[in-house]
Order: structure tokens, then sequence, then C-alpha cells
């Protein structure tokens, strides 16, 4: 390659169910874009771990599963869950064991209207619903600090411990506001549910208030996280960037996949903002083997993955001219059946294709 010109090692965890057809997709349009704008390279591997390697090997990941992803500049990853293993063990054996250790603290969940898409909210237009939300993703409710006493008795007790730290706090709110500083409108809301966790929610907003002293020209509110639900649903128009817990914002990134049309095209990135260690992306929905092998897995949600991913490998012209002919594709109608569309998986994809050698 001349000298100067970028390569990106991409390691490929497609998973299981539609996490496989999807991450296919997503190869084949991402080497579309490398090849047609012929300005960096992209060099992917790929990694069979999902659970059919766990049914063989009792596991999910290989010993040295962390040296070998830290290798790669960003992980791009498919879903993982199958009917016969329970999700927590899934969950725990593959992602949170990958995004905890490499530190990927920030989770970052943009969602709005893609042109050719509606929201199931009526008067709710393309542009009106342009949020980013902003996910702890290292600690708080899901920090996985608890234990069960006689379990399965009648008398059985279990906790679930929420852990905050002002470290852990601290990162993620800086974060949310550099966030919110590099959009338009540069407006953070900051949920809570300090009325009713009066330790780590209150941690949480005398955080928040410290931070937003060095960043005075972001505009700040705090709302409970009951509030924002009925806020985001009634006034989506109010909202730019959100800054919520673990918990939290899990909840409110899927309210927000469905307000803004389906979970089918909704992507995430899970950060490490130090760049210590490859970020990993992925689209939001599961592995959906109610869906596999039928061609009905919308493969838009992998496209914008890829494009999130692009942008934080230091790549935004073509992260906006992928999403540039993503959009071009479902603004024609070329859409999965979750969409409204008839298409199948391999059609978008090969629409998809065919627009960015028109709009490269
Ligand atoms: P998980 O257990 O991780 O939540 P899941 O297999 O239950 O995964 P979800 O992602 O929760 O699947 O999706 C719920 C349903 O939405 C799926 O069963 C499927 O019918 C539909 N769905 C999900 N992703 C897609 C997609 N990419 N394209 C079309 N339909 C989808
Ligand atoms: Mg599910």
């Amino acid at each position: 390659a001349p000298s100067g010109r970028q390569s990106y090692k991409i390691a490929l965890i497609p998973g299981d169910g539609i996490g496989i057809e999807v991450i296919q997709e997503g190869k084949i349009v991402l080497q579309k874009l490398a090849k047609k704008l012929n300005t960096f390279d992209l060099v992917f591997e790929d990694f069979e771990w999902s659970s059919a390697y766990y049914k063989k090997n009792g596991r999910y990941l290989p010993d040295d599963a962390l040296t070998q992803v830290k290798k790669f500049n960003a992980i791009l990853f498919g879903a993982v869950g199958a009917p016969d293993v329970p999700d927590h063990i899934s969950l725990w054996g593959l992602r949170l064991a990958l995004c905890q250790p490499l530190q990927q603290y920030a989770n970052v969940r943009p969602t709005r209207i893609l042109r050719g898409t509606t929201s199931p909210l009526r008067n709710c237009k393309v542009g009106d619903l342009d949020w980013v939300i902003i996910r702890e993703n290292s600690e708080g409710e899901y920090a996985g600090h608890g234990g069960t006493s006689h379990a399965g008795q009648s008398w059985s007790v279990a906790t679930e411990v929420s852990i905050f730290t002002r470290h852990g706090v601290e990162r993620i709110m800086r974060f949310a506001f550099e966030k919110a500083r590099s959009r338009p409108r540069k407006k953070l809301t900051v949920v809570t549910k300090s009325n009713a966790q009066r330790n780590g929610m209150v941690l949480w907003d005398m955080v928040a208030s410290e931070v937003a002293r060095d960043f005075p020209d972001v505009e700040v509110d705090k709302m409970l996280v009951d509030t924002m639900t009925t806020r985001m649903v009634l006034k989506p128009e109010g909202i730019d960037t959100i800054v919520a817990t673990n918990l939290h914002a899990d909840i409110l990134s899927d309210l927000a996949a469905a307000l803004a049309g389906s979970i089918g095209i909704a992507p995430t990135s899970n950060l490490d903002p130090t760049r210590e260690n490859p970020s990993m992306f992925e689209p939001i929905h599961g592995s959906a083997f109610d869906i596999t092998g039928k061609g009905l897995a919308n493969p838009v949600a992998t496209f914008w993955t890829a494009a999130e991913m692009l942008r934080w490998l230091g790549q935004p012209a073509a992260a906006d001219l992928l999403m540039l002919a993503v959009e071009n594709v479902t603004e024609n109608g070329i859409k999965t059946k979750d969409l409204g569309g008839s298409s199948n998986t391999e059609e978008v994809t090969k629409a998809v294709c065919d627009e960015i050698e028109k709009v490269v």
C-alpha cells in the first residue's frame, strides 16, 4: 500500500442466529465501500465464538481471546444467544466477557428516523427525532455484584447490588458532555432516579453538576427516568444527547429504537474512549432465531453499525457515504418486512452496494 494509507484490522464475531447473516452482509458492504473509495484498507478475520462453540467447548471464549482481539483495530459483533442456552450465560460468556476487560465503558446509541422509514409516533418525521443515548457500560446495576442464599427454597434471598464509583461516573459524564458538545444543539439530558435511589443516583447528580462547570457551552437538564420515557414519546424533538446508567439506558435505548422505527435498524458502539483497547460495534438486536435462515433479517442495523465503526476509526467521510447509500435505499422502498417492505436480506445488501457504486 502507498505510504500513509491506513489499513484497519477488523475482528468479525458473527455469533448466533441472524448475527451470522447480518455480519456477512456487513462485510460485503464494507468491502464494496473500501474498494470503491480506495483510500483505506480493511482486513477482516472471522472468529467462530458463538453458542455452537460453547456447546462444543463448554465456554464461549478461548483463554487467549483477549490477546487475540487486542491485535485488531475494532471488533464487529453480530449477536449471541440460542434457544437452548440461558440468556445470562451467553450474555456474560461472550459479550460482557469482552466489553468489561476491554474497558469499553461507554456505550453509544445513535437514534434517528432514516429516510423512507416511519416512526410509530404520529406526526414524527425524519429529523424530528435525533438522539444519542450514552449508556454507562461498566458498572451500575449490571456490575454483576450479588448473590443468592438458600437457592430454590421458599425463603431464598437474592441480592443484585448496583455499584457506582466516582471514577466510573465521572468518566462517562465527561464522555457524554463531550458528545453533546460535538453535536449542533449542544444539549445534554442527565437521567437519574435520585428521588428513589438515594445513594448511587445522588452521586450521579453531584458528578453531573461538577462536570457541567467544565462545559459552560452545553445546555444541561436533569430528568427522572420515568419522566424520560413519557418525554421520549410525547416530546421527542426536545431531546438531543442523553446520559444514563447501565440499566436505565438499556431500557431507554430499546424504547428509542422502537420509536425510531425498528429494532432492525439500530446500531450500538461499545467504546474504550482511551483507545487503549479495540472498541466493539454491534447491531442492538439479538440472534432472533424465529427469523433465522428465512432472508428476513434486516441488515440495515449492521450497515449503520459499520458506519459508526468507520467513524470511530477516523473515516467520517466513508461513514457518511455509507449512510447516504443506506438511506437512499430505504427511501427507494427497498426494505425488509420489519420496515414494511418486501425485500429480503440479500436484496437490501445488493441495493446498498449498487448505491455505493453511484454515490462514491
Ligand atoms: P435477545 O435474546 O438478545 O433479545 P432475540 O433473539 O430475542 O434476542 P431480539 O433482538 O430481542 O431477538 O428481537 C426481537 C424480535 O424482533 C425477533 O424475534 C425478530 O422477530 C425481530 N427482529 C430482531 N432483529 C431483527 C432484524 N435485524 N430484522 C428483522 N427483524 C428483527
Ligand atoms: Mg429478545
